[in-house]
């Protein structure tokens, strides 16, 4: 597994000709898994070209045929499940449990694939003026650009290439150069499951590679997910290169804590939706709004947080993984100081965690801070580690009063007994995931992934319906048939039908 890993390129894997590599590492121990090549402007040339190529063929392939190979895929995924979340496991340090249930969401995505040819349906209207009929055809675009980020590596790419491709597109991956062996497995099973070689390609790299591919005019669409300055950077490029964009970025997640909420309930979600995963999700929750007698809570809140540890992949005990890298753990523990020095208290402490066995991983402990205000670092910056921030208000209309001022809208929820409350929670919030007693609120494909405001920078989310838009162009044909015999009647100088 220390080889360079290859390019997946026109359908196979191959070596890159670049002499600039990334290291890949186990986030637990530091060993080099692998390195992920830079790759050269001459291999993106040829992905793009076979891509155009293929995409040429595979737009004429019916979605019925097209919704078999998805059939075969998600089958392959599934027989190859815990082999997928082992490798996802070494290079994310995700434990088993979490690493399977990256692919899992991910396989769902691909399953709503196997019914594409209802998703692209068109519209018709009959007799929109005497004899005359409109219809809708949706038709694919063209070569998708999919930029995923480290903390998924099988979800995040799966939301992307299996909705393009179904709807008639090809698509390049440019996965992040942190966890880029769970994007080449991925690919490989694609082909394995029929698909035509080239449909399919996985650039490695970096900025420099987005950049060149984010450009580049055989591109038509931009998806993007990662950091909000990343994101806005390529939605600006992307769309200044008159692509369509849809791209996915950082958020502050806010649970809302009602006194009316079951104690017990609230403790036990929060513990996972918090520390969960290490804190590296985009849809974690960060902020604790403790409304009312709550605020009494926070010495039970610490006391579950302080029962959880992190541990290597395959412990079962481990709740949670390291932080991805040792620049991720530094800017997580020096945020934690300045929650400090700005005044907040650090009921619980994660930094200086130790893992027996495993010196070297990026470990944070679990982490709570208590009294924390909105003009705090802390409370601004999407932290993206093990670290639960609680504020206080007096009611719920001052919890969102807080979460609209804030500028992010990834996703929210509210703990209650009580549906007035949820009512006007749903209502009134200006986040678009809401999750009412579920802490996060990740819809299933069915629906699409709605982020919103700095969460999110587009028009069409990612998955579902909308992703189907997002992938296609919709043409519209109306159409008249002469009978034959009948008189021609003469110009029409209007533009009434
Ligand atoms: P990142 O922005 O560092 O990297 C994302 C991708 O962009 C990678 O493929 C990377 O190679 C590339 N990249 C990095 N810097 C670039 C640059 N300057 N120019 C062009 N490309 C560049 O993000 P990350 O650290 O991998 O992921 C974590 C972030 O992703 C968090 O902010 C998280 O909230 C966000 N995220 C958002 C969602 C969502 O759906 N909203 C989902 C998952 C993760």
């Amino acid at each position: 597994m220390s080889e360079r890993l290859p390019l997946f390129l026109e359908g196979r894997f191959v070596q890159s000709s670049s002499d600039q590599s990334i290291p890949v590492t186990n986030p637990a121990t530091q060993a080099v898994l692998t390195e992920a090549p830079a790759a050269t402007t001459e291999e993106m040339d040829r992905a793009i070209a076979s891509a155009q190529a293929a995409f040429e063929q595979w737009k004429h392939t019916a979605p019925s045929a097209r919704a078999r190979l998805f059939m075969r895929y998600q089958q392959l995924l599934k027989d190859h499940h815990d082999e997928l979340g082992e490798l996802l496991a070494q290079e994310t340090g995700k434990n088993f449990e979490d690493a399977k249930g990256d692919v899992w969401r991910g396989i769902e995505v691909v399953e709503q694939m196997c019914n594409i040819p209802s998703l692209l349906m068109g519209e018709t209207v009959d007799n929109v003026a005497t004899g005359v009929d409109t219809h809708s055809h949706v038709q694919p675009l063209g070569v998708s650009l999919a930029i995923t980020p480290f903390n998924f590596p099988a979800m995040i790419p799966l939301w992307f290439f299996p909705t393009a491709i179904a709807a008639g597109n090809a698509c390049i991956l440019k996965p992040s150069e942190q966890d880029p062996m769970t994007p080449n497995r991925l690919a490989e099973l694609f082909v394995e499951a029929g698909f035509p070689p080239a449909l399919l390609q996985v650039i490695h790299g970096g900025k420099q590679q987005v950049q060149y591919l984010m450009e580049h005019e055989g591109i038509a669409t931009v998806s993007f997910v990662g950091s909000v300055p990343v994101a806005e950077h390529v939605y600006r490029t992307a769309t200044q290169h008159l692509k369509r964009a849809q791209c996915f970025a950082g958020a502050k997640n806010h649970m809302v804590v009602m006194p009316d909420a079951d104690k017990q309930q609230v403790i036990n979600n929060i513990v996972g939706a918090s520390v969960g995963a290490a804190g590296q999700r985009c849809m974690a929750i960060s902020v604790a709004v403790l409304v009312g007698e709550t605020r009494e809570w926070v010495t039970d809140i610490r006391q579950a947080l302080a029962q959880v540890h992190p541990g290597h992949w395959d412990q079962p005990d481990a709740a949670y993984g390291p932080l991805i890298s040792p620049a991720a753990k530094a800017r997580v523990e020096s945020l934690i100081q300045q929650g400090v020095d700005e005044g907040a208290t650090l009921e619980l402490d994660g930094r200086g965690c130790q893992v027996e066995g495993y010196p070297d991983g990026n470990w944070v402990g679990p982490t709570l801070f208590s009294q924390v205000s909105p003009d705090m670092t802390i409370y601004q910056e999407e932290i993206f580690g093990p670290v639960l921030c609680l504020v206080e208000a007096a009611d719920l209309d001052e919890a969102l009063t807080l979460i609209n001022n804030n500028p992010y809208g990834n996703g929210t929820s509210l703990f209650t007994a009580s549906g007035a409350a949820a009512r006007k929670f749903v209502s009134e919030v200006k986040v678009g995931q809401v999750g009412i007693n579920i802490p996060i609120p990740v819809p299933l494909p069915f629906f699409s992934f709605t982020g919103w405001r700095r969460s999110f920078f587009g028009d069409q989310h990612a998955y579902g319906k909308q992703a189907i838009r997002f992938f296609t162009e919709t043409k519209t044909v109306t159409s008249r048939w002469f009978d034959s015999g009948m008189p021609a009647s003469g110009p029409n100088m209007s533009i009434n039908l």
